[in-house]
């Protein structure tokens, strides 16, 4: 059963009084197509919003014409979309891990979590499911590492979200997929846990989502689609879905081979989280 929350609800549901909403991403980007609504609803209730983003997303090259520079470019843009959400530069943080490579840097990726937690001391966080949505390894490794801090050190003490797709926005994104990732490996998002509570965006939400994205111009997000903007946007983005983490309980994962071709997982066998 789904519920409907608005969000105030994610905050109420805690102890922790700090009303803070961490959103820990990997890529410059994945904030807005895994909370961008949540940020919208926070900012428009006056509770505050951190965002994390991992990497500056150097292999998101989708063009010659940032060869050279996409770091540069998607840190850009990560500070003009949370501009468009109304965020203050101090609380759009972004880092250097190696886009592609987490896998390889799990050590450090935990180090700095476990800092950043400890700073902020969240009453929310929420981060990519252990399906990344798009098989993305780096997703998925920054699910797995940050479901294993807290669960060890902040038991209790934040409400954990994986950002999620409901049943008719999983078969949607199936049916389109071949079109966004050039994907060889079509989702079956066996891996990702089913929503607990959805968030409806209203028109106005939708349109703050659309130049979001539209802030996201080297990633062309959506452009290669046969779509129009709007219209994708409301088939994926009208609700967003939330699955509340039980940290008590094991969750599947799975590394699949992506796109980048030196990033090359022998085990492919499925475990555990
Ligand atoms: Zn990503």
């Amino acid at each position: 059963m789904i519920k409907r929350i608005e969000v105030q609800d994610f905050i109420n549901k805690t102890k922790n009084k700090q009303n803070l909403i961490l959103g820990i991403f990997a890529h410059p980007d994945d904030e807005v197509l895994n909370m961008g609504g949540l940020i919208i609803k926070a900012v428009q209730k006056n509770i505050k919003v951190v965002l994390i983003c991992l990497s500056r997303g150097e292999k998101g090259i989708t063009s010659d014409l940032y060869k050279n520079n996409i770091d540069v470019i998607r840190k850009k843009e990560f500070f003009q979309a949370g501009k468009i959400y109304g965020l203050e530069q101090k609380d759009l943080k972004i880092y250097n891990f190696p886009d592609g490579r987490f896998f390889y840097s799990q050590d450090k990726l935990e180090k700095k979590l476990l800092n950043l937690l400890f700073k902020y001391q969240p009453s929310v966080i929420v981060t990519h499911d252990p399906s990344g949505k798009t098989y993305h390894p780096d997703h998925i490794t920054t699910s797995i590492v940050l479901k294993k801090i807290i669960s060890r050190n902040f038991l209790g003490k934040t409400r954990f979200y994986y950002s999620v797709y409901s049943s008719l926005q999983r078969k949607t994104y199936k049916n389109l997929n071949k079109n966004i990732y050039q994907s060889n490996f079509p989702p079956d998002f066996k891996t990702m846990p089913k929503p607990d509570y959805c968030l409806k965006l209203n028109n106005k939400d939708i349109e703050i989502q659309k130049k979001a994205c539209l802030a996201y111009k080297s990633q062309r997000l959506f452009q290669n689609l046969s779509l129009d903007l709007d219209l994708w946007l409301n088939l994926l983005f009208d609700k967003e879905y939330y699955h509340l983490v039980k940290l008590q309980e094991k969750y599947l994962f799975k590394f699949r081979k992506y796109k980048y071709k030196e990033v090359n997982f022998k085990n492919e066998s499925q475990k555990k989280t």
